[in-house]
């Protein structure tokens, strides 16, 4: 079908006139609200990077950042933690152990963290999932608890299957400024034939980001006192590896950050 050419241009005049329509109502929508400025990446940057993040694992994805592959915040929370961070500089407070605080799960959480599981995660990873609950379950000396739920409405953190032709196994959001559990985890479907012992070892380690442990072989966040600066086998490593337990500066974080 085919239209006279004087149709064609008065096509063209309406839609010259409804694109500056458009253009001229977004706009004013941006003045009228001014609800949502364009996030301050750079400030935003500079903040990670005084974390001890390396600016080149921090990577801007829509409403949240993704660092050092797995590692997830929420722009609002990231904002937030901006705010405080400046408020901090300007009022001359040490940036000390406070600040640890924004990354970990407040005692009203972190006895029962309850996570859901998304119906398409196969048994596999389901398998998984419960030997991490029961591995982090099972350090002695610590407040933390975890269980899986069957209803997402009471639950703390979903689990649910991406997919990304990449190499990270499975990432998850760190607590927000909320002091609540990191709101998910997703895991890569791209390995599920990953072998059993890594999978347990992957998902023991995202849950570990659930509860605020950043890498151990990174500088980011604060060391944990008393903790070992290299700790090869630590399940907080971003290197998969066969599970064969926490360490002892894994369990003696767990019990600093989380005392009974
Ligand atoms: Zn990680």
């Amino acid at each position: 079908m085919k239209q006279p050419n004087g149709g064609y241009i008065s096509s063209v005049i309406c839609l010259v006139a409804l694109i500056l329509l458009f253009s001229s109502c977004s706009k004013k929508d941006k003045e009228l609200n001014g609800l949502s400025p364009t996030p301050n990446v750079k400030e935003m940057t500079n903040y990670l990077v005084s974390q001890g993040f390396d600016e080149q694992h921090i990577v801007f994805d829509k409403d949240r950042v993704v660092i050092e592959s797995d590692i997830i915040m929420t722009l609002p929370d990231l904002e937030q933690r901006v705010a405080t961070w400046k408020r901090e500089q300007q009022s001359g407070v040490p940036q000390t152990e406070q600040r640890r605080n924004t990354y970990i799960v407040s005692n009203v959480y972190n006895t029962n963290i309850k996570f859901y599981i998304d119906p398409a995660v196969p048994a596999s990873w389901r398998t998984a999932i419960q030997g991490a609950v029961n591995n982090w379950n099972a350090i002695n000396g610590t407040r933390l608890g975890m269980s899986i739920v069957a209803n997402q409405a009471s639950a703390n953190t979903r689990i649910f299957m991406g997919f990304e032709s990449s190499n990270w196994i499975a990432r998850a959001y760190l607590p927000g400024s909320d002091s609540k559990p990191g709101v998910t985890v997703e895991i890569n479907s791209n390995f599920n034939n990953l072998e059993a012992s890594k999978k347990l070892f992957a998902l023991t380690h995202e849950f570990g980001h659930t509860i605020g442990f950043h890498h151990t072989n990174q500088t980011s966040g604060v060391l944990i006192p008393g903790t070992p600066s290299v700790d090869p086998n630590s399940v907080m490593n971003s290197f998969v590896l066969p599970w064969n337990g926490f360490t002892s500066g894994d369990i003696l974080a767990t019990q600093i950050l989380y005392p009974q």
